[in-house]
């Protein structure tokens, strides 16, 4: 989540001791409130999934995805960013390119053949029409009836503040929605050849600290670890930890939570919001 930041709100320092070393210990949602999470709808074919870095999707969703894609389902990636500021030791020239090759390793992991990047600036990303016109302009193009993001709310649950990128990415996913479907608002669009698309049915927000739904990804658990594994120069930024046994624990700990409140199975936990 590389705004410098990961998931938790660590910034990746070449794994000195402190904050970094924090991340992995609390997954997303682990204080949730009382009560059963219900199963996400099926009612759906085509996914987009829209963030603000490359490892956001990686963090939890993409066993999600994984598992969707076994269904027949279609995911495509869109990034805000190309993480450019997320790496300390390495400067936006050279972690950008960097990021953006891992980026598109870590979703052919899973099986995501497109991934999309808009190229805003990594960490300073601003909410407003400029942010809302890109991401309806890709919900027009791309027609899904499902769209994913990242938590926008002010904190991962207790104490963990969110990131500005995160938060201004997902409340901006949330307004183009609606965007995407009036042909009045951005009429330039519809010159560009985009016409309206009304036919999102869903929101669903990853790593929400107040989720309502889940979904079954122990089948995507391994692709999972593969394509969070292929954001290996951030992680090793982050943690002293061997790589993969950082992601499988947190991967492996992230789904064991939602369990609790899933009937037992593992899975991966959205705030849900309706059309
Ligand atoms: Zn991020």
């Amino acid at each position: 989540m590389a705004d410098a930041t990961d998931v938790t709100g660590a910034t990746a320092t070449a794994g000195t001791e402190g904050t970094a070393e924090a991340a992995p210990t609390e997954p997303p949602g682990a204080e949730r409130p009382a009560g059963q999470l219900k199963e996400m709808p099926t009612d759906w074919r085509r996914a987009l999934a829209i963030v603000a870095h490359p490892d956001d999707l990686e963090y939890g969703a993409s066993a999600a995805i994984a598992s969707w894609l076994d269904d027949g389902r279609e995911c495509v990636y869109l990034l805000a960013s190309v993480g450019e500021a997320g790496i300390d030791t390495l400067s936006p020239a050279e972690a950008g390119p960097l990021r953006e090759r891992e980026q598109r390793a870590s979703a052919a992991a899973v099986g995501v053949a497109t991934v999309e990047f808009l190229g805003h600036p990594d960490g300073v990303i601003e909410y407003g029409t400029a942010l809302r016109r890109d991401f309806a302009a890709a919900i027009r193009r791309h027609r899904p009836e499902l769209v994913l993001t990242l938590n926008h709310h002010d904190t991962w649950g207790g104490t963990y503040w969110n990131t500005p990128d995160h938060r201004n990415v997902g409340r901006a996913v949330l307004d183009a929605v609606g965007d995407a479907g009036n042909r009045w608002i951005f009429p330039g669009l519809a010159e560009e050849g985009l016409v309206p698309w009304d036919g999102v049915r869903y929101v669903a927000v990853a790593g929400s600290p107040q989720p309502t739904h889940a979904v079954d990804a122990s089948s995507g658990l391994e692709r999972a670890v593969a394509s969070l594994l292929c954001h290996r120069t951030y992680i090793e930024a982050l943690t002293k930890e061997d790589p993969e046994t950082y992601c499988r624990t947190f991967l492996e700990g992230s789904m064991r939570g939602v369990a609790e409140r899933f009937g037992g199975r593992p899975g991966v936990s959205f705030e849900l919001f309706s059309r």
